[in-house]
């Protein structure tokens, strides 16, 4: 469904898609990080040097 510039609903094309798309990012936003699997950026040691 395109966006329409009378649409109440913008930047969503309806109140159900802005419900569903507000829903989904509000599971992302509160997903807790998984201790087992930590993320790569732990592991990046800017300091290292070939010797
Ligand atoms: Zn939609």
């Amino acid at each position: 469904m395109p966006y329409s510039t009378d649409n109440a609903f913008r930047p969503f094309c309806s109140e159900r898609c802005k419900l569903i798309d507000l829903g989904a990012w509000a599971s992302e936003s509160y997903r807790v990080p998984d201790e087992s699997n930590p993320p790569e950026l732990l592991e990046l040691d800017p300091f290292k040097v070939d010797d």
